[in-house]
């Protein structure tokens, strides 16, 4: 009930909302929306409820609106389908997907805590409604934008017309004179906005691996997939029938019942029952280890490539002991470059894994006890891990990407892959070896239906090359005015089998704009000490968001965005405007199609970007047609019409919705009429389409099958077709990037760490701690989806956001739990409350990523984040081989009890808002 006890209280919010759009029916102007509920304004009484609850309750049982879809689209890539109850134009309830009967082959797509507080995403006290300009700000750049001033200063609201004359005029005056470095654009490169600074002649840009750890590294140069445009290791996992084949699943660094919904651990759950094992590496004993009753095997943060070689070394001893542990038909036939009898081609060292591993080239046996001292995993383990990893077993080894967002984790995947080599997990029923994530997990393999091709998706090319920030850099290069660039586009952009880097070299910047569009990147780019001195220095900071994240609470103009559930068709309403999201796109699932329709009207001026940014466009005196040939509508239907699934016979596709002229008129839209399973009608009053499956169809899927059945008509991507256990590529890749004296080696040779486990201790040989001696790491959490929903007071109530700390660790620190601790690094201090757990490692404590900062600058020689974002923590060090990489898991912290006022839970802290008319 938080929420409702706020400066604004959400029952009031509603109460407004609902008036309004019950006036707008009563004046016949409702039109023909898509979403528009009917029925009686909302009235209730108490009765131990709040009236809201009661009202809103009343109104389900007695009928008075529909279930519309309200698809979840923040951030977390489940693809889970919700949906809420429409009454007078506002959602008061929210159910999950339960139209149909769950079934195995069939089963209800249900949505985790997050998806059930979307309402809050729209009506939410902070919700972005107007535009607002800070008051102190004024055109022209230098002491006229009072910089100083972001993030204290009051707002004021300002038309659409006159926040967006003077940002086109800013933006002309700041391209004009100092050029395209001076612009600085947070925005992911494929978006809308990178199109609009592309046409005006380049930006500054950031290439970060975000969520991809060093497995985003050209991972086709190993021989791996890569799918959706930069999506490493997926789809080759076996489908949701098959797993339940597995005797062992062994994950990597997850914990899919926080992170991947309800659906995917269903499948898991029933892989469980079928009787397979599950085993988890990770340093805390997680929620899926318990949901499973899974092995825990521990292992410290970023030191999974060294764990990785001992069950190597352990392989080899036991196929040697006793055969028949080493798959080597698989490593002959399939790979290169596991000994020196199968080496590639082009291999320029005559080196190879086996004899790394033995300690032939560096007098070091990678043994379970060598990897011990590193990983703290026991010995015992290790020597389990190698067993169950051997070819008699069929064993399914998965990884998330978390412990490859690790600086010095550049050689983890291609360990993973030869660890799953070894013992021939590919190709076959029950065995696998490749990422278990999001919207892949627990069923992978390709998608079963498709989308057409959308009119809207010109994506303009960078006019200049080198025009990337790499890594945690960003913050640093504003205040240094330069960078450093070690490939021409991003690091994802270049795909074929050649040199994506080059030699690191230095590119100016004169930062005079920053430009963001939908990404909260004050919350999310590293070092935020640096931030709050960086984002001083701009002549004008734009931001637009649906909510008020710390991005646009240090903005100038903060701009409201569409969330994916509004829209508008007509005109007497205002702008038509149809939002950003294009129908299921890969946020969907391997069977699922969801209905992602928007059904309200937007609240307040909010505008999709494409509105915004149409508008904008014609501002700066650029031709729309040519940067935004199409509205989102004109995508959107043809996303929507063109989606088509495969049959039942595993070949022929299907339209899936019968399409008339009719309906194109309704729409006002242009395309063609076709037959298809459903109408549009009754797709929305289902809120999804899934694909029956059973067991033995022909949609069946087993990882790498067609490569292992035939290799030469089926080659990998790598340069010899087969899986690199030595690559020459990869190598030379990294190395030809200058920035590491040592060079890294083709194979997966064991690499110190920069901010890692060694770097814990001021003595490694004696073993004496140094002045940061816990490693930190930043998990996902239920909570949230990296930023997204960390606003919604329900979810902040149900998982309030500690720093989980080992219990011995606490004892010595003289920590209790709940005590308030001050977490410090060598770059900045926050705080939060403890949970003292024994079920996570000695020398290591988590911080779940994505927290609101509440910074506290009181004394600007010592800035305390009381809000709890690992930001803060963190520092502008790039990992030893790839600059690109956002290497969060593993921080190095000291913790201590706090000595001043306990800090108030995040939901007992009033809610982030610009101004009441924000
Ligand atoms: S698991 Fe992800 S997609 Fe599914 S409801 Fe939760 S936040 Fe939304």
């Amino acid at each position: 009930m938080a929420l409702l006890e706020k400066k604004v209280g959400r029952r009031n919010f509603l109460k407004g909302s609902a008036a309004a759009a019950a006036a707008l029916a009563a004046a016949g102007i409702s039109g023909c929306a898509p979403n528009q509920g009917e029925g009686e304004k909302l009235s209730g009484t108490d009765g131990g409820n709040t009236p809201h609850q009661v009202a809103s309750d009343t109104a389900i049982l007695e009928e008075r609106g529909r279930w519309v879809p309200m698809c979840c689209n923040e951030n977390c890539g489940g693809g889970c389908v919700n949906r809420g109850y429409l009454v007078d134009g506002v959602i008061v309830r929210q159910a999950t997907d339960d139209t149909r009967e769950d079934t195995d082959n069939r089963p209800q797509q249900r949505s985790c805590p997050r998806g059930r507080s979307l309402r809050q995403q729209l009506y939410n006290v902070d919700r972005l409604k107007y535009p607002m300009k800070r008051k102190s700000w004024q055109p022209g750049g230098g002491e006229n934008s009072h910089g100083e001033l972001r993030g204290k200063d009051e707002w004021e609201r300002i038309s659409w017309d006159d926040a967006l004359d003077l940002i086109a005029a800013e933006l002309k005056r700041v391209y004009a004179d100092y050029g395209p470095h001076a612009v600085m654009c947070n925005s992911w490169r494929w978006q809308p906005a990178s199109n609009l600074l592309r046409a005006m002649g380049g930006a500054i840009m950031e290439s970060n691996t975000e969520s991809f750890g060093t497995w985003v590294f050209k991972p086709q140069c190993l021989g791996l997939n890569v799918v959706w445009g930069d999506h490493a290791d997926l789809a080759t996992v076996n489908d949701r029938y098959d797993i339940r084949n597995a005797e062992y699943i062994v994950f990597l660094g997850a914990n899919t019942v926080w992170c991947n919904g309800i659906t995917p651990n269903y499948y898991f759950k029933l892989a469980q029952e079928a009787g397979a094992q599950f085993v988890y590496i990770n340093t805390s004993r997680n929620a899926s280890v318990a949901a499973f009753d899974g092995k825990w095997i521990p292992a410290r943060p970023g030191t999974d490539t060294a764990l990785l070689l001992a069950v190597m070394y352990e392989m080899m001893r036991l196929d040697e002991e006793r055969g028949d542990v080493i798959d080597w038909d698989f490593l002959n036939t399939y790979c290169v470059g596991f000994d020196l009898d199968h080496m590639p081609e082009d291999a320029e060292l005559n080196e190879c894994i086996s004899e790394y591993v033995k300690g032939i080239y560096d007098g070091i046996p990678k043994t379970p006890e060598w990897a011990s001292e590193i990983c703290g995993t026991s010995v015992e383990d290790i020597t389990f891990l190698a067993e169950i990893m051997g070819k008699n077993n069929k064993t399914m080894f998965l990884h998330s990407y978390a412990a490859s967002r690790v600086n010095g984790a550049e050689n983890l995947p291609q360990a993973f892959l030869t660890v799953g080599a070894m013992g021939g997990h590919m190709g076959k029923s029950g065995h696998a070896c490749g990422a278990s994530y999001s919207f892949d997990t627990a069923d992978s393999g390709p998608w079963l239906y498709e989308y057409a091709d959308v009119r809207g998706n010109t994506r303009l090319p960078d006019p200049y090359e080198n025009n990337c920030i790499e890594g945690p850099m960003w913050w640093k290069s504003v205040l240094d005015g330069k960078y450093v660039s070690t490939c021409v586009t991003g690091h994802r952009e270049n795909t074929d089998a050649a040199l994506t880097f080059h030699k690191a070299k230095e590119m100016p910047l004169d930062p005079h704009i920053l430009f963001g569009f939908g990404q909260n990147f004050a919350q999310t780019r590293q070092g935020l000490n640096d931030f709050l001195k960086a984002i001083q220095v701009f002549d004008m900071v734009v931001a637009c968001d649906i909510k008020s994240t710390l991005t646009v609470q240090y903005a100038d103009f903060a701009l409201p965005a569409l969330t994916a559930w509004e829209c508008n068709d007509d005109p007497s309403d205002g702008p038509v405007d149809w939002p950003l999201y294009r129908n299921g796109d890969k946020l969907s699932r391997r069977d699922l199609i969801r209905a992602n329709w928007p059904c309200v009207k937007p609240v307040g001026e909010a505008r999709s970007d494409v509105w915004i940014l149409r508008a904008l466009t014609e501002k700066v005196g650029l031709n729309v047609e040519d940067v935004f040939p199409y509205e989102f509508k004109t995508t959107f239907f043809d996303n929507l019409v063109g989606c088509q699934f495969l049959d039942k016979d595993g070949v022929t596709y299907k339209r899936l919705l019968t399409w008339t002229e009719e309906d194109s008129q309704k729409w006002g839209v242009d395309n063609p009429p076709q037959e298809g399973e459903m109408t549009l009608e009754e797709f929305i009053h289902a809120g999804c389409y899934v694909i029956e499956r059973e067991p033995g169809d022909n949609y069946s899927f087993i990882g790498y099958k067609d490569f292992v059945d035939d290799p030469v008509a089926n080659p990998r991507p790598s340069r010899s077709g087969k899986l690199e256990l030595y690559c020459q590529l990869k190598a030379d890749n990294f190395n030809v990037m200058e920035l590491n004296p040592e060079p890294i080696k083709p194979y997966a040779n064991y690499i110190v760490p920069v901010d890692g486990y060694e770097a814990s201790f001021a003595d490694w040989d004696n073993k004496v701690k140094g002045e940061f001696p816990i490693q930190m790491y930043n998990h996902h959490y239920l909570r949230r989806s990296h930023t997204s929903f960390d606003n919604s007071s329900w979810l902040q109530e149900a998982f309030v956001n500690p720093v989980f700390i080992n219990a011995d660790d606490a004892a010595e620190r003289d920590i209790a739990d709940g005590d308030t601790v001050l977490v410090r690094s060598a770059y900045g201090k926050t705080l939060r409350n403890a949970c003292v757990l024994s079920s996570i490692m000695p020398g290591t404590a988590a911080l779940p990523h994505g927290a609101h900062s509440v910074i506290d600058d009181s004394d600007p020689d010592d800035v305390i984040d009381r809000g709890g974002n690992e930001q803060i923590l963190y520092g502008p060090v790039q990992s030893n081989y790839f600059p690109h990489l956002g290497g969060y898991n593993s921080l190095l912290v000291e913790l201590e009890k706090y000595d001043g006022a306990p800090l108030q839970e995040d939901y007992e802290r009033d809610p982030f808002i610009l101004g009441d008319e924000a």
